[in-house]
């Protein structure tokens, strides 16, 4: 008996003096690509749940209950950042009462910390309807943004899992001789010259990187319907830059795009904007595979 009583007396303190022992990390993500990411790097030592559906336009989000039970659970929550959860996000971390995610704690994590934004406009204000006050928040079409964000993913994992340090750290250096391999795949497609028009503005770091252009949006300012004279703007643009193609995706509304594109006879592509949000795009590579296809093909 003694002898029990001394076994767990000794599992007890180990418990106690070890700091937290994880069984799993349990991630919370707002978007698919962060939970895909957070996935590639935690494998099976992380845990994660995604709050934001892969169909669901992710500008506007209601902070449900069952996103805040989520939270709630989570030892860390990863986040878009520049401003885009701002409509549910703090809320969801303040009705969690969940003090490991609370802003300043390790547990919550914003993954635009790593990267530099692009269109930045100091004029824009959320209040009169802009939704990219603090530059384009769309870098998840950024190869040499996501390698950075991968990184600080790993980095914070190993720090509130530091028992699986070496673990996150080698996941790391496996997705980076991916990420290498799959640039200079994605480079060879050639998208150099090519122009497009876009519902929305998602696809700004994408052309910078692979040297295209977006010549305009349909939507003129980020989140808001386009007015008459904006539509008439973007069928003047098409007519006189004659892009390859229009760029939607699954949310955009299908009425001004059908109007544009019956306008000026140019055809639109769907295109996914998100991991899993069309079929085959399982993951950020496959989605990355994806998106520079369709690309390339027209
Ligand atoms: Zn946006």
């Amino acid at each position: 008996m003694k002898t029990i009583m001394k076994l767990i007396f000794c599992i007890l303190s180990i418990l106690t003096f070890s700091g937290k022992l994880f069984a799993q990390v349990n991630v919370v993500a707002t978007l698919p690509w962060i939970g895909n990411l957070a996935k590639l790097i935690g494998k099976e030592k992380v845990s994660v749940t995604t709050l934001v559906k892969t169909n669901q336009d992710p500008h506007y989000v209601e902070a449900k209950p069952s996103l805040i039970v989520a939270a709630r659970k989570a030892d860390i929550i990863m986040y878009n950042g520049l401003d885009l959860e701002i409509g549910y996000l703090p809320v969801i971390i303040e009705s969690s009462k969940n003090p490991a995610i609370q802003p300043g704690k390790p547990g919550n994590f914003d993954c635009s910390q790593f990267i530099t934004p692009i269109e930045k406009t100091p004029s824009a204000d959320r209040s009169m309807g802009d939704i990219h006050p603090l530059g384009n928040p769309h870098y998840h079409f950024s190869p040499s943004n996501i390698i950075k964000v991968a990184r600080g993913m790993a980095e914070i994992l190993a720090k509130i899992d530091p028992s699986n340090e070496a673990y996150y750290r080698k996941n790391f250096r496996e997705f980076q001789s991916k990420w290498q391999g799959k640039i200079t795949q994605w480079k060879s497609k050639n998208l150099a010259g090519k122009k497009f028009v876009a519902y929305h503005w998602l696809f700004s770091y994408l052309a910078d990187e692979f040297d295209f252009q977006i010549v305009g949006c349909i939507e003129a300012k980020p989140g808001i319907p386009p007015s008459s004279g904006e539509i008439k703007n973007i069928i003047d643009t098409i007519n006189r830059t004659k892009p390859n193609a229009i760029l939607v995706n699954v949310y955009s509304p299908k009425k001004p795009v059908e109007f544009v594109t019956k306008k000026t006879n140019i055809k639109s592509i769907l295109v996914p904007h998100d991991v899993g949000s069309l079929p085959g795009t399982d993951d950020w590579f496959l989605f990355m595979d994806r998106v520079i296809q369709l690309l390339s093909e027209v």
